[in-house]
């Protein structure tokens, strides 16, 4: 929802849901983890009432702590923390957990994938940045196709259900690649409010094929 128009948050959130989205991706920046500030626990709890899809939290904070418990107060299905976070990481995704709420764990572009091997048996989703986060509008990064790739290879090894969320330029220039490299989650923002076309052709064209092998 990063690209929406804030003004107009609600209906934007209804667009997205009628347009067959599966889940809402929020971004929630605090100003120090990442210089942009975005929103909060009480303006998800105002969205709350406008679609009643996976509400996915993404959450860019440098103590994600004291944002955890009102962010599922809020609404949130999920939420994912950063590696590069300035916490205690493992204490943050069991105060998730707690309240049955889905984790995630995310790495930036210049975080090696390796970082997430401790969290590998309590985490449902990792979440490969393909741009560094703070703003949307970003170019993709292209080596992050190798990363899925090795992240992919990361999970087979653990043998762990895990979804592996992309993150960043998202369109279709990448998104067959990035299904094809093991992807099953992509956040598209600037792709789908940008276009021309309507949103729910633009979900369509990013969903591809199914790599069967
Ligand atoms: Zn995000």
């Amino acid at each position: 929802m990063l690209a929406a128009d804030f003004s107009n948050f609600g209906s934007e959130i209804t667009n997205v849901t009628e347009a067959g989205a599966d889940w809402i991706h929020l971004d929630v920046m605090d100003g120090q983890f990442v210089p942009n500030l975005t929103f909060g626990p009480p303006v998800i709890a105002s969205l709350r009432e406008y679609s009643r899809l996976h509400f996915d939290i993404h959450l860019m904070a440098n103590n994600p702590h004291e944002l955890i418990e009102p962010l599922i107060d809020a609404g949130a299905d999920s939420i994912t923390l950063h590696v590069e976070a300035l916490t205690d990481l493992e204490k943050g995704i069991n105060q998730i957990k707690s309240h049955g709420c889905k984790v995630g764990v995310a790495v930036n572009p210049a975080t090696d994938e390796q970082e997430i091997l401790p969290f590998l048996q309590s985490v449902d989703l990792i979440l490969v940045m393909s741009v560094v986060p703070g703003y949307g509008g970003q170019s993709f990064i292209p080596a992050s196709i190798d990363k899925v790739k090795r992240v992919r290879s990361i999970i087979e090894d653990a043998n762990q259900d895990i979804e592996l969320q992309v993150d960043g330029g998202v369109s279709t220039e990448n998104s067959q690649a990035l299904i094809n490299a093991g992807a099953t989650i992509l956040v598209a923002g600037s792709f789908l409010f940008s276009s021309n076309n309507q949103m729910s052709n633009s979900i369509l064209s990013l969903r591809g094929n199914v790599n069967q092998d």
